[in-house]
């Protein structure tokens, strides 16, 4: 896509799912990419690998990557993280902010740990790798672009889920917000809201017939999304072809959210 090879990229939370897809994406566009992670050094390796693969020889490509250790919510990580990349790479372009959990309870019996650490990761977590970036972004002449990965439940309510629900329309209220802090300022900030996606997070329903026959009875298109359907608007948001679009969020959904209980009429 226009605009994309050359370019310096970190996604954050990229040794898995969507994130892991997006790495691979934008590598395959010419991008060198920074794969965050947070524990596990050896499935960013395996991101890593996936790149090579997708590329044929990641030299072919003529890509670098980087693995980057680093827990978003945790700003002295943030910092340490992004300068790494900068220092690394020579600067950084594009940054992902996907890195993501989920915590299921009634409301009433909610920790406030437990509330805290998911707006901690999936909230607090974005503005400082977005605060960091921009900085970054600032001390140089050409542009920056930062993409969220939000979730559809950035407008759809989910019970029993209300930490990640208040996340998600946080960082859609967070990319409005800065996309109009720096339209000035050749910075462009945009959202990608999935719908529900085949990836580890969703292993409660991925693998059950019943569970999942009810979540596709959601689905206007009647299946779930891919990973790679979630990359493939990254890498149209992050390239010049988007570059006037700003503080929007691009919901990947299959229509899920269409309303689709008023697929047929219901009122005369
Ligand atoms: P996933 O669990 O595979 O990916 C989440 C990634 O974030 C993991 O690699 C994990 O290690 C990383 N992570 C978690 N906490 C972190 C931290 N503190 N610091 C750094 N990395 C951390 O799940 P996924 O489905 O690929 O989710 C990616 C994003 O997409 C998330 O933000 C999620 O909310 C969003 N999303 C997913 C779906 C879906 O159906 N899969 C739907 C809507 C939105």
């Amino acid at each position: 896509m226009k605009g994309l090879k050359g370019k310096n990229a970190l996604v954050t939370g990229a040794s898995s799912g969507i994130g892991q897809a997006i790495a691979i994406r934008l590598a395959r566009e010419g991008v060198n990419v920074a794969i965050n992670y947070r524990s596990s050094p050896e499935d960013a390796a395996d991101t890593a690998e996936m790149m090579d693969k997708a590329c044929g020889d990641i030299r072919g490509c003529g890509v670098k990557d980087l693995l980057v250790q680093g827990d978003v919510s945790q700003e002295d990580d943030v910092v340490e993280m992004i300068n790494t990349v900068i220092e690394t790479f020579g600067g950084l372009d594009i940054l992902v902010n996907n890195a993501g959990i989920q915590m299921e309870s009634p409301t009433h019996e909610t920790k406030t740990d437990n509330f805290s650490k998911v707006i901690a990761v999936n909230l607090t977590g974005s503005y400082l790798c977005a605060r960091e970036a921009i900085k970054h972004f600032l001390n140089r002449d050409s542009q920056g672009i930062i993409i969220n990965i939000s979730s559809v439940h950035e407008i759809i309510p989910r019970p029993q889920y209300l930490s990640y629900s208040v996340s998600k329309g946080g960082m859609g209220n967070l990319t409005k917000t800065l996309a109009l802090e720096y339209a000035s300022k050749k910075i462009r900030v945009n959202g990608i809201a999935p719908g529900a996606t085949i990836t580890p997070i969703n292993e409660a329903w991925i693998n059950d017939p019943e569970e999942k026959a009810k979540v596709k009875s959601h689905i206007p298109m009647g299946r779930a999304g891919t990973s790679e359907e979630m990359a493939a608007g990254v890498a149209f948001l992050a390239s010049d072809e988007a570059a006037y679009i700003t503080g929007q969020t691009l919901f990947i959904d299959g229509g899920l959210t269409l309303y689709h209980d008023f697929s047929e009429p219901w009122s005369a």
